[in-house]
C-alpha cells in the first residue's frame, strides 16, 4: 500500500511538472509549428509561408505569409515576439496586414535585411492596411547586415540565391540550433548556415528532378543535399510550390520517396508541430 501511494505521488509530481512547469529547464522542448507551408499562393494544401518557434523566453516567427494569421492559436502573446523576414516576395509578407489582430504585450521586433523598414513602410500603410505606428503594440525594426548578431539570441544571416536579395537565418537559442533557408537555389551559404543544426527548415518549391535555373528554388534532392553536406540532424521541408504540389498526396510522395535517403525527414503541412 505504501509503495502504491509513493508511486501515485511520483506520477502526480511528474504530471505537475509537465502541466505546470513547461519552462522547467530539463523539461523544456522548443516547439516548432508550421503556420503556412505553401510557396507562392494559398490553396487547399495550406497558407503561404510562416513558421513559429517557441523558445523559453521568446516567440520567434520566420516569415509573414498568410499563415502568420494563425500564430495566436499557439502563443500566449505574453513573450517578446521576433519576426524574421527572408525577403519581400508577397508569399513571405502578405500576412503582415493581419498584424493588427494581435496583442503582443511585450512588443514585436521585425528583423530583416538592410532596407527592411523602408520597404515595409511602403506596403504596411494606408490605404492598404493599418500602418505599424497604429498597431496596438510597440513595433521595432532591426536591420541586420550579413554576419552574426546578438539579437538578443545568437543570430547569423547570410545571402541565399534568389532573384531578389534573400536572407537565410541560423538561430542558436535554448542550446538548440535552427536554420531557416527559403527561398533559395542550392548554395554554399545554406550549407554554412545549416552546419550541425538541430533542425534545418528549407524549401521544396520544385518537384523531384525539376530544375529552375532562371528562378532558383530547391527540389527535394537539392534540399537533402544541403542537409547532408551540412550534417543537419533533422530536415523539414516547406514552401511547397502551390502550382506543382496541388494536394497533400503530392507532398506525401516526397516523404515516401526521399525518407530512405534522409531518415526522419519532415514533410511539413500547416499546423504540424514538432519538438526539438
Ligand atoms: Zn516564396
Ligand atoms: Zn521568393
Amino acid at each position: 500500500m505504501k509503495i502504491d501511494l509513493l508511486f501515485s505521488y511520483q506520477i502526480i509530481q511528474n504530471l505537475h511538472l509537465n502541466l505546470f512547469s513547461p519552462s522547467h529547464h530539463t523539461m523544456f522542448y522548443m516547439k516548432v509549428t508550421f503556420l503556412g507551408t505553401n510557396g507562392w499562393y494559398d490553396t487547399v494544401t495550406g497558407n503561404t509561408c510562416s513558421v513559429l518557434v517557441q523558445s523559453e523566453k521568446f516567440d520567434i516567427i520566420f516569415d509573414a505569409g498568410n499563415g502568420i494569421a494563425k500564430a495566436d492559436r499557439y502563443i500566449t502573446q505574453e513573450k517578446p515576439v521576433y519576426l524574421f523576414l527572408s525577403h519581400f516576395h508577397l508569399d513571405h509578407i502578405a500576412g503582415l496586414h493581419t498584424l493588427v489582430k494581435f496583442k503582443f504585450r511585450k512588443g514585436l521586433t521585425i528583423c530583416g535585411q538592410p532596407g527592411t523598414k523602408e520597404v515595409l513602410d511602403s506596403f504596411v500603410r494606408e490605404p492598404f492596411t493599418v500602418p505599424f505606428a497604429k498597431l496596438p503594440y510597440q513595433v521595432n525594426f532591426l536591420e541586420l547586415s550579413e554576419g552574426e548578431h546578438p539579437v538578443p539570441f545568437q543570430t547569423e544571416c547570410r545571402w541565399l540565391v534568389h532573384p531578389v536579395p534573400c536572407f537565410g537565418y541560423r538561430l542558436v537559442i535554448d542550446n538548440k540550433t535552427i536554420t531557416y533557408c527559403t527561398d533559395t537555389g542550392f548554395c554554399r551559404n545554406a550549407i554554412i548556415l545549416a552546419r550541425n543544426a538541430d533542425l534545418l527548415i528549407t524549401e521544396c518549391g520544385l518537384l523531384p528532378g525539376e530544375q529552375s535555373p532562371e528562378w532558383p528554388h530547391l527540389n527535394p534532392e537539392n534540399a537533402i543535399r544541403i542537409a547532408q553536406e551540412s550534417d543537419a540532424k533533422r530536415l523539414a521541408l516547406m514552401h511547397f510550390g502551390a502550382e506543382v504540389y496541388k494536394t497533400q498526396h503530392d507532398r506525401a510522395m516526397v516523404k515516401k520517396q526521399f525518407e530512405p535517403s534522409f531518415p526522419g525527414l519532415v514533410v511539413a503541412s500547416d499546423d504540424l508541430c514538432i519538438e526539438i
